[in-house]
Formats: C-alpha cells, structure tokens, sequence
C-alpha cells in the first residue's frame, strides 16, 4: 500500500458487518472464562488483552497504523510524546549509563534528558548536530547505549544528519533513536537513512488539530541486541519479573524492544493514551498526508515572504533555499519538511514581542503542529530554564519566534504577518 493509503485504512481492516471506522474499546479489563486462561496471558504465552494499563485493542490498532507508516516491525502508544522518549530511552538504559544526543532538540526533552533522567543515574552528552565525525566519536564512551536526535529539531529546524550519527552510533554498537515528529513519517522515513527506533509526539501533526496529547515509539527490528547481550541484559537475559522470559528470544529481534516496553514499563510507569485519544489521533492520521503537504506548503510561502521583508534579521526554514540545512532537507526530505518557520526581528526580543501581540490569525501557544497557526517565543516559554548558552547551543537564541504554520490561506497569513510589523514601526 501507498504511504497515503496507510495513512486513511492502516491498521484496521474491518470485517463483514463490523465497523467502518475504528471502535473504542472503552474498558480497563477484558473477561475469560478460566483463570488458566488468564495466566497465559499475564505469561505472554498466549496474546491478548487483560487490562488497558498494558494493551488495548484501541491504541494498538492506531499503533499499527503508525508502524505501517514508519516501516517498522512493532509500536506502542504511549500517553504523551514525554513519556515516549522516556520509555524509548529508559528501555535499554539504566543508572550508570550513557546517552549521545544531538544538542537541538526539543526543549522538553532536553530537560527530561539533562535534569530528571541525569537524576536517575543516566548521563547525558550533547553534541552539536554540525559536529564533525571526530567530534561525534569523541562523545562515546563505553557505557554509551544509544544515539539520540530529531530529523527536524523543534524549534532549530536543524535536520539530523542522519548518515553521520547512524553510522557513528552503529560503529559503537548501539542504536540510533529518532524522533520523527517534525517531519511525519509522511515526509521522512527515519528507518530508511538507519535509525533503528523512531519517536513521536503524536499530539503536533499526527493529531493535527491540538485535541489529544500522546506519543508512540516504533521498533524498525534492525537492531540486533543480541549481538550485544553484555551492554542490554534487559533484552537478552531473562527478566525475573516475567518468569525467565529473555524478550529477544521469545519475540524476536523484531518484537523484543516493543514487548518488553509494554509488560515491564507500561506496566510499571502506566503512561497509558486513552482508548478516545488513540481515536481522535486515528482521525488525524486518515488526513495526515493531504494536510503536511499544505502545512509544508504555508510554510514556504510564509518563509519566503519573510526573507524578503527588510524588518526581519534572519529566517530559519529547511524548506528555504541558502538555508543552512537545504542541501540535507532536499536529501532526506524531497517532498517537504515541516510546516514551522523560525525568525528574528532586527528590533530583538522587544520587537518580537509586540510583533507577536499583534499577530491577529496567529495564536500565542506553546503548541505547534495545529490547523491552526499560532506561534510562541521559546525563549520566554518552552526554553525559559535554559541559560542564553544552552538558547545558543539549543539553536534557539532568545531572539527566535517560532512560527507554526496552519492549513490556511497563506495569503491571510503572510497579510497578518506584514500588519503584525506594521504595528511594530505604529507602536
Ligand atoms: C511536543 C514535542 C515533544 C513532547 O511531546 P508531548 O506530547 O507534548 O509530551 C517531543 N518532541 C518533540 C519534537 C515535540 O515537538
């Protein structure tokens, strides 16, 4: 099947009689006639669903879906996109580990990776996503257990060199994991340039219309753990609390990493998506192709008409040509990148601010990935714990606005635009 035919039947393929579009399973448990039914079950002898902390039929089918689309061999939904880097990472890393990410990702994640997991014993190096292959190299150390970036960072607009830190992670022995929410799997398959686990916010484009918060975490099965058992004993030896089961041999290269995420963390943490969440982001999905191409098309129309406006200092947009990482979009991404712009306006934070207030489409909100455009000051919002180095090593000096483009006219956009910095000369 096409990408655009995943992203309307994936997933779900009803039989005769049965519903067209996808059920909400609203239960926590699931009744069996025996309780040695049941046991086999909680054994992970026998598939199937006993209680929606650990599986729903619901979620699991929109996570099919998303595998489809990402090319993978096992996914789960996960409450929030926190909880799924949390997970994808805490998977196959525990205190006294080591983690490579690239230093421009998304704010959240960033706090999640250098203050609460740093807590919990996992250390953390950021590397520039420029940095050359040395410097890269140089970052590994012999705890290391994976390699972390975003095809497109959230608010940099880096795009994640893919061949680079998939080569150097896999020269380590350790996997690539890629946070594809930017991009969509509709614009960039992370698993074909050799990232091995991809992640997603699903509440930005997936859902598409800021109505469900939620994640997901894909297994693209190429990476053998068993290969090496010394550095992920939780994938390649048995695991007490499941009576022995070793996940790789029990469920494959393929299906190990997913498993044990669902019955060791889903079980022990509970960040759950709600059978009507997994519904309403189905919903976005079944349009997900038709609106990133228009996200991405506002996008370019609103980057270009900013380049040429003198008011603005600079503007950020892979999808731009003479923009830093154009070369780099073209190659991964030939058919679009994301539908966010980022800028400064030669007056500075001041300017920003005012420009902002005015800006009559565009919404003030944290969110991006909307319908409905609206933008944010990272530095004053999502970033505002970061000092003005780790802004500048985030990609996101304090001069930046972030400019989610919606689905539309881009001809009142770009109107709205040019009033907002009207108001700016006015005030
Ligand atoms: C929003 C976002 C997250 C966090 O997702 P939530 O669903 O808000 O928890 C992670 N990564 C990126 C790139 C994001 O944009």
């Amino acid at each position: 099947m096409n990408r655009d035919t995943v992203c309307v039947q994936g997933g779900y393929t009803p039989g005769n009689g049965e519903p067209r579009q996808v059920p909400i399973i609203q239960s926590t448990t699931f009744k069996y006639a025996t309780s040695e039914d049941m046991g086999k079950l909680f054994d992970l002898e026998a598939s199937g669903y006993f209680y929606s902390r650990l599986q729903n039929p619901t979620c699991d089918t929109v996570a099919a879906k998303i595998c489809a689309l990402e090319g993978g061999t096992a996914a789960m939904l996960t409450s929030s996109g926190q909880a799924a880097s949390f997970y994808a990472i805490f998977n196959i890393a525990s205190c006294g580990d080591h983690i490579v990410s690239s230093s421009t990702i998304y704010g959240g994640t960033y706090n999640l990776f250098a203050v609460t997991m740093k807590r919990m014993g996992i250390d953390f190096t950021f590397v520039a996503p420029d940095c050359t292959k040395e410097e890269l190299d140089a970052a590994f150390r012999p705890n290391t257990k994976a390699v972390f970036g975003e095809t497109v960072a959230n608010p940099a607009l880096t795009v994640l060199d893919f061949e680079k830190f998939a080569s150097a992670a896999h020269s380590h022995g350790v996997p690539l994991i890629v946070d594809n929410t930017f991009a969509t799997p509709v614009n960039c398959r992370p698993f074909e340039w050799g990232a091995d686990i991809v992640t997603h916010s699903t509440t930005k484009y997936m859902d598409g219309h800021g109505a469900a918060v939620g994640g997901c975490i894909v297994d693209s099965g190429n990476f053998d753990w068993t290969r090496y058992p010394e550095k992920y004993p939780g994938l390649c030896t048995p695991d007490d609390s499941y009576h022995g089961v070793t996940y790789t041999e029990r469920f494959g290269i393929g299906g190990a990493y997913i498993t044990k995420a669902t019955v060791q963390l889903m079980r022990d943490f509970g960040s759950v998506q709600s059978p009507q969440s997994a519904f309403i982001l189905n919903l976005g999905l079944e349009s997900l192709h038709v609106r990133m191409a228009r996200h991405c098309e506002n996008a370019l129309a609103v980057a270009k008409a900013l380049q040429a406006d003198d008011r603005i200092a600079y503007v950020v947009y892979p999808g731009l040509e003479g923009d830093k990482y154009y070369e780099s979009a073209k190659k991964y991404m030939p058919n679009g990148t994301t539908g966010v712009v980022s800028f400064a306006l030669k007056g500075g934070r001041k300017a920003a601010e005012t420009f902002m207030k005015n800006l009559k489409i565009a919404a003030i909100e944290t969110h991006v990935a909307d319908a409905r455009t609206c933008c944010l000051h990272p530095a004053s919002s999502t970033h505002r714990q970061m000092t003005e180095e780790e802004l500048c090593a985030a990609g996101v000096p304090s001069d930046l606005v972030r400019f989610s483009c919606g689905l539309e006219s881009a001809d009142d956009l770009i109107a709205d635009i040019k009033q907002a910095l009207d108001s700016i000369k006015v005030g």
